[in-house]
């Protein structure tokens, strides 16, 4: 018997259109196809003719699927991974298999496609230079306060998924710990409903807060504009900590959130902090 593979592959975030010739190959080759949703997949093989049988793969099953698919590859079998959306493995249960899949010393192959990401950090206008992918946000509000500070000083554009329900209260998060930034909300790519929303992170927010989102969001956040040789604003970062203080907030802290909300260095708002500057 040949030997066995995993081939992940890339199916449309919505436009059944965008699918590759080799996914389509791959897809119709395989002995089983691991899909995150039975059903959504099953729209597409539709579409394309195919009638290769599936099993369910998703972050429920995993444990009990993961050692079975594994020992098909092992027997010979090609196995074609699908996510629900876009490139499995990315925030979805299918990197639990291609890691099981290298650990096994099996052969994977990824084939490669769409991208909620890429999709919307290119639809933004964001500077893309550099980016940082954070997944989805913590869903409470301490821990997602945490998180963006933590990657407040990155000079790359941030890129998070987002459920349609939280997306008001991130980006009444984001505008707190990242004012002033350019933002992005990028809504049911390649869709019917297609909305790609644009702008300050103030304004952002307040334009989306009343409304009942529906569908799958992606949301942006720009890198801070920190010229070559700009001039720190000494004063307002003072008076900004002065703030915080007053509200009890820890020097430490403090500076870690001054830091962010100017996209300042924190060592420089450290220095200020502590009268050197
Ligand atoms: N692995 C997928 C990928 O590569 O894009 C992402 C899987 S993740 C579980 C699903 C999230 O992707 C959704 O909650 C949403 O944030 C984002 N997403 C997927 N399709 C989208 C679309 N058409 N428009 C906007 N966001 C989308």
């Amino acid at each position: 018997m040949a030997a066995g593979r995993l081939s992940v592959c890339a199916t449309p975030i919505g436009n059944l259109g965008d699918v590759t010739v080799r996914v389509l190959d791959a897809l119709r080759d395989a002995d089983v196809i691991a899909a995150e949703d039975t059903r959504v997949t099953r729209t597409l093989l539709a579409r394309y003719g195919i009638e290769t049988p599936m099993r369910s793969y998703h972050a429920h099953n995993l444990d009990a699927r993961t050692p079975e698919l594994v020992e098909r590859i092992v027997a010979g079998a090609h196995v074609a991974l699908v996510s629900d959306a876009g490139t499995p493995g990315v925030s979805d249960p299918g990197a639990h298999l291609v890691d099981a899949c290298i650990e096994a010393g099996l052969a994977v192959e990824v084939l490669p496609g769409p991208s909620a990401t890429i999709t919307a950090l290119v639809a933004s206008g964001l500077p893309a230079h550099a980016f940082y992918f954070g997944g989805f946000l913590p869903r409470k509000a301490g821990e997602r306060r945490t998180r963006l500070e933590a990657v407040a000083g990155l000079d790359a554009t941030l890129v998070f998924y987002e459920s349609p329900r939280r997306t008001a209260a991130a980006l009444a998060a984001i505008a707190e710990v990242l004012p002033g930034r350019q933002a992005c909300m990028a809504r049911e790519l390649t869709k019917l409903h297609e909305e790609v929303a644009r702008g300050r992170i103030d304004e952002l927010a307040a334009s989306l807060a009343e409304r009942e989102l529906k569908g799958e969001v992606v949301l942006l956040v720009g890198p801070p504009a920190r010229g070559e040789g700009e001039i720190l604003d000494i004063e307002g970062i003072r008076t900004r900590l002065d703030a915080l203080a007053a509200e009890g907030v820890k020097r430490s802290d403090a500076v870690k959130r001054v830091a962010g909300e100017f996209g300042a260095p924190r060592n420089d708002v450290y220095r200020i902090a502590h009268g050197h500057e």
